[in-house]
């Protein structure tokens, strides 16, 4: 089977859903409408084998975690996403393994309502790139540089599980559900795109969790010039953080990657506003703490004491 086979029986089979899109799979280069009140937000992660998945794994979830991630980063700046490329590099051709990884990709970019549009297929070492393209009302994507001294400091989900799913992938003793939750949640992450309109209308700054809280938030304070401090009891865990690993869960909820979560920063003054109307549209989400004008992470316990907290996280070199 050649490239262009494999394009044309695994990539370019699902009609176009979007009307903004003029042309994709087929030329040199796709071409998309964005409406003129709109930014364009570009996007790319890339996932290698035994790096970010490992080769065994089902090619469906690796597929769904392809999309996921970028999704994440799209949902991070507050935007919508609608087209994607793919560029997937492949050891061999196996046509159980494409079938399985092309429904992964289609599945999960219907799920989002996003077209792919183009790509490449080369022959090599494992690995697959995907470039999502989203939109924005123009000026209201959130940035990581706009959080403020005294702006509160939240994130959209408990913490802590899909790392702990990569601590206990090669242990035996784990009960087969906590397993199968676990891994749910490193393979299939729930990229926020849900706070987008929120986070428009409110926040100051954002990120997706990918390496880690403290690694993030750091990102974020290093971008907007400003320091953090956290309330340590405030950090939420996922439940079976506690269980397998004790006192050590606050540590893997700051440092832990792969949770996709969105941590963000409001003035204080719309906290009210912002968790009401969260509130009515059934979205959770976790006021941890504070920026302040002093560089660096610190952590609050409950007796008041504070810490400097030294952000950890996961770094490719
Ligand atoms: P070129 O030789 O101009 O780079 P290709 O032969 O690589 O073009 O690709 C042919 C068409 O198929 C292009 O429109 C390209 O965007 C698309 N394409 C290639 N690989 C993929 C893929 N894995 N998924 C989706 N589209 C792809
Ligand atoms: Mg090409």
């Amino acid at each position: 089977m050649d490239e262009f086979s494999i394009i044309q029986q695994y990539f370019n089979v699902v009609p176009q859903r979007r009307d903004d899109v003029v042309f994709g799979i087929g030329d040199d280069a796709a071409s998309v409408r964005v409406p003129s009140d709109k930014e364009l937000l570009i996007s790319t992660d890339t996932l290698v084998s035994n790096v970010h998945f490992l080769p065994e794994w089902d090619a469906y979830d690796i597929a769904c975690k392809a999309v996921l991630v970028n999704v994440s980063d799209i949902a991070a700046m507050a935007a919508t996403p609608c087209w994607a490329t793919l560029a997937l590099t492949l050891p061999n051709v196996n046509e159980d393994w494409l079938a399985s990884f092309a429904r992964g990709i289609h599945d999960s970019l219907a799920q989002y309502e996003i077209d792919l549009i183009g790509g490449d297929t080369t022959c090599g070492p494992l690995s697959m790139t995907l470039t999502l393209l989203g939109v924005a009302p123009v000026g209201k994507s959130i940035r990581r540089n706009g959080a403020r001294p005294g702006d509160v400091i939240l994130v959209t989900g408990q913490l802590g599980a899909a790392s702990l799913a990569v601590s206990l992938l090669k242990a035996h003793n784990v009960p087969k559900d906590d397993k199968i939750l676990l891994m749910d949640k490193l393979l299939h992450p729930n990229p926020r795109v849900d706070f987008s309109a929120l986070l428009q209308r409110f926040a100051t700054s954002a990120i997706d969790i990918s390496d880690g809280l403290s690694a993030d938030l750091s990102h974020i304070c290093s971008a907007s010039r400003v320091g953090a401090t956290l309330a340590r009891d405030a950090i939420p865990l996922h439940p079976l953080l506690p269980i397998y690993l004790k006192d050590k869960a606050v540590d893997m909820a700051l440092t832990g990657g792969d949770d996709y979560e969105l941590c963000f920063t409001l003035p204080p003054h719309y906290l009210g506003e912002f968790l009401a109307i969260a509130e009515q549209q059934g979205l959770v989400c976790y006021t941890i703490g504070m920026i302040d004008k002093a560089p660096g992470l610190r952590l609050t316990y409950p007796d008041g004491q504070c810490v400097t907290y030294e952000p950890k996280g996961y770094s490719h070199f």
